[in-house]
Order: structure tokens, then C-alpha cells, then sequence
């Protein structure tokens, strides 16, 4: 009986990948791989059976159960097997039902963290999530919800953290729009959508959370993060707007 390892991949660009990470695949016999890994990554596997199971969003994707059930019996029958998901695992990858099918069956697991996507983007458009004065509390979270879910639990993380990421939220900007301004976030709250974080085709388009539903006419076709909070703000747009005495390393006026 050997061990199944859940590791991150990273968000995209195969040399942002843990030196724990790249061993491991080096010695894998089966790794499963969900489709935002790089080739280049999961080539790292040299000696591995390697399977994809999935997954992008309306696109065929191999079931839970079915990835729940494979990592088992992988996990039985060989030494070294890899579940290699995107960014971090334990972020929107459903990590912890493959925790707990491996748990049930007796089969040992381990946790190996990757860069998740949220923090990537904040290092491509070289804004801190928190800033003194400006931002102490950060969320992660997601308005897509499981079939029968209720869709509203997302609504005040969002709106109540000082910075919001949301994940898998492009689709649907028109709805996050229309709920976070319900809710009482400002129309002129600065808004940064990045796509393919860390890919060369990377992109970011700067808006307001008023104007957001705007990027449904930028065909938007890779994985993509909705950035919301003032320390999104322009430096122009911040000292006119005086949000952040202090924020960009100016000296207040006294
Ligand atoms: N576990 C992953 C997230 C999986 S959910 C992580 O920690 O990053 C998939 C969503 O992550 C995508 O819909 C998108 O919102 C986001 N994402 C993943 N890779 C990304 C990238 N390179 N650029 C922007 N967003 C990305």
C-alpha cells in the first residue's frame, strides 16, 4: 500500500511549483491531473501513468466520485501517487472530499501547498492584498454555487472584507455586480479582472465595481479572477480620491 499526495500545481506558469512538489512528481507511478496544470508540469512525471480528470467549466469533466474511487485504488495498489490540482488544493478544488474517500478507505494522504491563483494575481498587478490604513481583512470566495445551493452565503464575505477575490466570478459579473452594490459596496469600489495569472497571455482590465459587467465583451477565455477593494486603486486614483493617508509610501501632510 503507498501514499496519495494532494499538490499544488500553482496557477499556471510550470516554475511557480514547490521543490516538494517537483520531487514527488519525479517519483510518482500514477498521477491524476485536473486540465489548468501545465504540460510542462505534469511532464515533471517522467516515469508516471498519468490521467486527466477534469476539469474546466462546462466542459466534459470526470466525476468526484470517479476521482474519489480512482485515488483509492490507486492508492492501494502503487507507491507514490500524485493528485495534482491547480494553484492550491485546498482552495475551490474540492480537496477535502478526496481527503475523506482516502481516509474511509485507509489509504494514507499528505498535503503539499501550491501558489494559489488570488495570491499570483496580487503579484502580477503589484498590489498588496493588505495595507496599512487601507485593508486588514481579505476574502476568498466564490458566487458559483453546487446545483440547489444557497447562492447568497458569498454576498457579505465579499462585501464585508476590506479586499475581495473572487474566484470563478467572471461568468458571472453582471450578478456580482447587481448582489455586492445591494449589499452596500460603492459603485466606484476599483475592480481588477486578471486572466491566465502568471501565463504568457496574461491579461488585466481595470474597472469599477459598477462598470464590471463590462468584461462579458472582452471574451474572456481563460481562468479568471475578479479583484475588488480600494487597494486596487490606481496611484493616481488613490491621492485623488485621498483613500490611503500613507498607503503608497507618501508622507501624510501634517
Ligand atoms: N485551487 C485553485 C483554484 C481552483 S478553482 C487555486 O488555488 O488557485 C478555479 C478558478 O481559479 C478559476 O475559475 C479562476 O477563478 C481561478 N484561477 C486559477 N488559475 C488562475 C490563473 N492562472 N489566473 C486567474 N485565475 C485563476
Amino acid at each position: 500500500m503507498g501514499k496519495v499526495y494532494l499538490v499544488g500545481a500553482g496557477p499556471g506558469a510550470p516554475d511557480l511549483l514547490t521543490l516538494r512538489a517537483a520531487r514527488l512528481l519525479a517519483g510518482a507511478d500514477v498521477v491524476f491531473y485536473d486540465a489548468l496544470v501545465h504540460p510542462q508540469t505534469v511532464a515533471l512525471a517522467v516515469k508516471a501513468r498519468r490521467v486527466l480528470v477534469g476539469k474546466r467549466a462546462g466542459r466534459l469533466s470526470t466525476e468526484q466520485r470517479f476521482i474519489n474511487r480512482a485515488l483509492v485504488e490507486a492508492g492501494l495498489r502503487h507507491h507514490t501517487v500524485v493528485r495534482l490540482k491547480g494553484g492550491d488544493p485546498m482552495l475551490f478544488g474540492r480537496a477535502q472530499e478526496e481527503i475523506d474517500a482516502l481516509r474511509t478507505a485507509g489509504v494514507e494522504c499528505e498535503v503539499v501547498p501550491g501558489v494559489t491563483a488570488a495570491l499570483t494575481a496580487a503579484a502580477s498587478i503589484k498590489t498588496s492584498l493588505t495595507r496599512r490604513g487601507v485593508a486588514r481583512s481579505v476574502t476568498f470566495a466564490t458566487p458559483r454555487v453546487a446545483p440547489g445551493a444557497e447562492d447568497s452565503d458569498w454576498i457579505d464575505a465579499a462585501t464585508n472584507a476590506d479586499t475581495a477575490i473572487l474566484y470563478m466570478a467572471a461568468s458571472n459579473a453582471a450578478q456580482v455586480t447587481t448582489a455586492l452594490l445591494a449589499a452596500g459596496r460603492a459603485p466606484d469600489t476599483p475592480v481588477v479582472v486578471v486572466e491566465n495569472a502568471s501565463l504568457p497571455d496574461e491579461r488585466q482590465l481595470r474597472t469599477t465595481l459598477r462598470s464590471l459587467p463590462d468584461i462579458a465583451h472582452q471574451s474572456l477565455t481563460g481562468p479568471t479572477l475578479v479583484c475588488i477593494g480600494a487597494v486596487f486603486a490606481t496611484p493616481a486614483e488613490a491621492s485623488a480620491n485621498s483613500i490611503a493617508p500613507n498607503a503608497f509610501g507618501t508622507q501624510a501632510a501634517s
